[in-house]
């Protein structure tokens, strides 16, 4: 993912003739943190796990991004997705520079009382280093606001009363109105401009949905309430399928109890990797990175893909992509919902002031739709597809910015 993430970098810089040195200053990471987290599990025996916090940029702000709970995180993977963040929060215009972190756990294996521990011992290792000025976490995979909460009380005891520490906290700890649905509801947004082009609306397609979490539900709701057909949803355990569209409401309360798509009593089962190559107008990966490559790319039947997870198509898929004219919507423009509501909550906390929701509704949409506009238009000036253009925006953006700051990481 890391290579994945250069690559896609280096057709921006290439569009931009930047020099190897101006290259170098923007790929490198400006802090790699590891830690060691040691707890006491239920039963008494002590658990280790690494913690990772990666701080890539800092020129355009405060630095910003997820933290994910996944046997899968690592350091290069942390790194990949920190990159990705400085681009991001650059696209959708955001104050804001580039992080990510994790915690190499599996949560469905852990105790509520087990998570909190580790939450707040690796909050104590990387008090320094974050803050509502210098690093401001936020949920990713398999973290919620529970986990923010934890974040936000354990932060606070060592700086004082501090919610603007973290983001996607609880509506009664500060939280934001809209956070929750906010990434799904940005990847809504994006899909109708990316439609309107073609003259239609979310009334003419069907999708297929990889990952039914927070943000595959909340899109798959928002898209089936304007009419889309939600025609097949996989995730991890399996799939459910519907040709005349699943009940997204009831697939939602499913997944609730059942905690997968899985044996869903309104759909047809299928394996969860054939939602991929599903055949539906849309593809939607909103689930882990890495799951569109080389092998399955050229059996992909949707016309138009909007990367809902982070870097879920590697550069080769990509290629064929564009070669079949399958038009992507990238991962730092569709998904960029989510750390948009962030700022706004950021910004509430700062101001102690709340929004409603329908102005946060309003100032998501406003900023998506002109991150949309602004990436469709880079793609039409330099005649190169939406992901080389969102990345030569946001290269441009916090390239600016470092060099005004002579500002080297
Ligand atoms: N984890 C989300 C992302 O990948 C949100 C980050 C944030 O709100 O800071 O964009």
């Amino acid at each position: 993912m890391l290579e994945s993430s250069h690559v896609y970098f280096h057709q921006a810089a290439d569009v931009l003739g930047l020099t190897p040195k101006l290259r170098d200053i923007l790929l490198a990471p400006f802090r790699i943190v590891k830690v060691v987290i040691v707890t006491e599990g239920d039963d008494d025996k002590l658990k280790h796990h690494y913690g990772y916090r990666v701080q890539h940029n800092r020129a355009r702000g405060p630095m910003k991004g997820g933290l994910r709970f996944h046997p899968s995180v690592n350091e290069d993977e942390s790194i990949a997705l920190a990159n990705l963040m400085t681009w991001k929060t650059a696209v959708v215009n955001v104050p804001y520079g580039g992080a990510k972190g994790g915690i190499n756990c599996d949560p469905s294996q852990l105790s509520i009382k087990e998570l909190d521990a580790i939450t707040r011992t690796f909050v104590g290792q990387i008090k320094e280093v974050i803050g509502p000025t210098i690093d401001i976490p936020a949920p990713d995979v398999n973290t919620n606001a529970q986990v923010m909460g934890w974040i936000m009380d354990e932060y606070s005891k060592y700086a004082g009363f501090s919610p603007g520490v973290v983001t996607g906290k609880p509506l009664h700890l500060f939280g934001s109105e809209g956070r929750e649905e906010a990434t799904g509801r940005g990847v809504t947004i994006v899909l109708e401009e990316a439609l309107k082009e073609q003259n239609k609306t979310l009334a003419d397609v069907t999708v297929a949905m990889q990952g039914f979490g927070n943000v595959g539900s909340f899109a798959a709701k928002l898209m089936a309430a304007a009419g889309a057909k939600i025609v097949a949803v996989g995730d991890h355990l399996g799939g459910t399928s519907r040709a005349e569209g699943l009940d997204v409401e009831a697939l939602s309360t499913w997944v609730r109890e059942h905690r997968s798509v899985k044996g869903f009593p309104g759909g047809d089962a299928f394996h969860s990797s054939d939602v991929l190559t599903w055949d539906a107008d849309v593809l939607i990966p909103a689930a882990l990175g890495d799951v569109l490559t080389e092998e399955n790319a050229k059996d992909v039947r949707a016309k138009i893909i909007v990367e809902a997870a982070n870097a879920p198509t590697t550069p080769e898929a990509d290629a064929i992509f564009r070669q079949r004219g399958i038009l992507v919507v990238p991962d730092i423009l569709a998904n960029a919902g989510g750390v948009t509501v962030s700022y706004f909550e950021w910004a509430q906390n700062i101001q102690q002031f709340c929004w409603d929701i329908d102005r946060v509704r309003i100032e998501l949409t406003n900023h998506m739709q002109k991150a949309y506009h602004s990436v469709a238009a880079a793609a039409k000036k330099h005649k190169v597809d939406l992901r080389t253009a969102a990345f030569v925006l946001g290269t441009q953006r916090v390239g600016k910015a470092a060099m005004s700051r002579r500002h080297y990481a």
